[in-house]
């Protein structure tokens, strides 16, 4: 594969951007070699500067769902760009898009647009506290809700990446009222509640992880959670900035009808321009100024262009509900990967979320998340592409198909695996 044009803009790019990246999951660090720079994207492909082709799994980390450049989509944003692309005052669209959003997510009765993930969860977090008066959080191993001080804390995605645990410029009085717990543990988290259930504003999951690479939560584990923190007036945050409108038309929460107290929304939510969200119930969510006393604000917050990409992408999956053909399509990519194995591979699916760990163990939290094989990984991930298939440069995270995946394209994997998983 020739890469040689991706690898000029690389070296430039490094004398201007540090480590050559807007966010360090894009640099191949854990892979090995230089990430490929992308020049376009239609459906299910993306074409780098060398015009290279590739089928891809990472769709952006999540908002793609559609795949690249949905000429809806396309057509929202243009005619939203077109009529000018932010007022700072309310417009129509952010009334359409927080109507929708309350009608599909259940545990949504209120919802404040935001322009990230980070920013949603950040937001949501200061609520809970504002609302129960309370100051300590609990959030679970491998478990990454954006980068705000508080939540880098025994993180996922490239925070474990790059193993960095905790990062520099992280005052401790900042996470000195953060509790980390093994995922999928109900008696930890149990006994921490019987002890400190008093100081603890909320508990924050994502509801299935995804930055751990894919862990499914065991049976009972969310339906513990909800119990466990309704006994203790604790307010339990679903984290489904990945998981919302992707897993079901609801969320997580719609799939597994646990209904936490908030929400919090990104990636699909924005149709792949910045956007996020943070919802839940009337009374919680009318702490936020200017109705209560908790601050909260943003220039770009509601932007129309992201709007109208967000609204266009929610009412096609609203209308196509696509998900049971994304699970079919998953399911057949694990397990045409699982028979062409000759190593051992853990593969955790769920939706349209999967990630294949190199690992004999069942993965079912960050520990053994970590048995993973790294190296075996980064060996899978360079031959794969070499094949025409675009990963996720780390073993910790997730493979995410789209509407725009075809059967081909699995059989193509497939084959690519066949070649590469021995
Ligand atoms: N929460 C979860 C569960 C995420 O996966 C992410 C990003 N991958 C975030 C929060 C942060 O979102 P953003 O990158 O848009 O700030």
């Amino acid at each position: 594969m020739q890469t040689h044009k991706s690898s000029e803009l690389f070296h430039k790019a490094q004398r201007f951007i540090p480590g050559g990246v807007n966010s360090p999951v894009r640099a191949f660090k854990a892979v090995g070699g230089e990430p490929l720079f992308i020049e376009r994207g239609s459906g299910a492909n993306i074409w780098d500067a060398d015009g290279n082709k590739f089928i891809d799994y990472v769709g952006s980390w999540g908002p793609l769902i559609l795949g690249h450049a949905h000429p809806l989509v396309i057509e929202a944003i243009t005619k939203a760009a077109s009529l000018g692309s932010t007022f700072g005052a309310p417009t129509r669209g952010e009334i359409d898009i927080a109507e929708m959003i309350v009608d599909a997510v259940p545990s949504i009765d209120m919802v404040r647009l935001v322009s990230s993930g980070t920013e949603a969860v950040m937001s949501a977090i200061r609520v809970a506290r504002g609302y129960t008066g309370r100051n300590k959080i609990v959030k679970f191993e491998g478990g990454y809700h954006g980068h705000a001080d508080a939540l880098l804390a025994k993180a996922g995605s490239g925070v474990t990446t790059l193993g960095l645990p905790d990062s520099a410029g992280v005052p401790p009085a900042m996470t000195a009222d953060t509790i980390v717990l093994p995922y999928n543990n109900t008696d930890a988290v149990r006994e921490l509640l019987e002890s400190k259930g008093k100081e603890i504003a909320c508990v924050i999951v994502e509801p299935v992880a995804g930055n751990m690479g894919v862990v499914i939560p065991s049976k009972n584990f969310l339906a513990d959670l909800r119990e466990l923190t309704h006994k203790h007036g604790i307010i339990l945050i679903f984290d489904e900035v990945i998981t919302g409108f992707r897993l079901s038309y609801g969320g997580a929460q719609e799939l597994f009808g646990i209904t936490p107290d908030m929400t919090t929304l990104g990636k699909i939510i924005g149709g792949g321009l910045p956007m996020g969200a943070y919802g839940g119930r009337q009374e919680i969510m009318e702490k936020v100024a200017p109705l209560g006393p908790v601050y909260q604000a943003g220039t770009l917050s509601g932007n129309p262009v992201a709007v109208a990409a967000g609204l266009a992408t929610l009412k096609i999956l609203r209308e196509t509900q696509p998900y049971k053909t994304l699970e079919t399509k998953t399911a057949q990519l694990a397990e045409g990967l699982a028979a062409q194995a000759k190593i051992p591979l853990c593969i955790n699916r769920i939706g349209s979320m999967m990630t294949a760990f190199f690992t004999a163990e069942q993965v079912s939290n960050y520990t053994t998340a970590k048995t993973s094989d790294t190296t075996r990984y980064a060996a899978f991930f360079r031959a794969m592409l070499n094949e025409g298939i675009y990963l996720a440069p780390s073993q910790f995270e997730a493979s995410f198909l789209s509407t725009a995946h075809t059967d081909e394209d699995i059989h193509h994997t497939s084959q690519a695996a066949a070649k590469t998983l021995v």
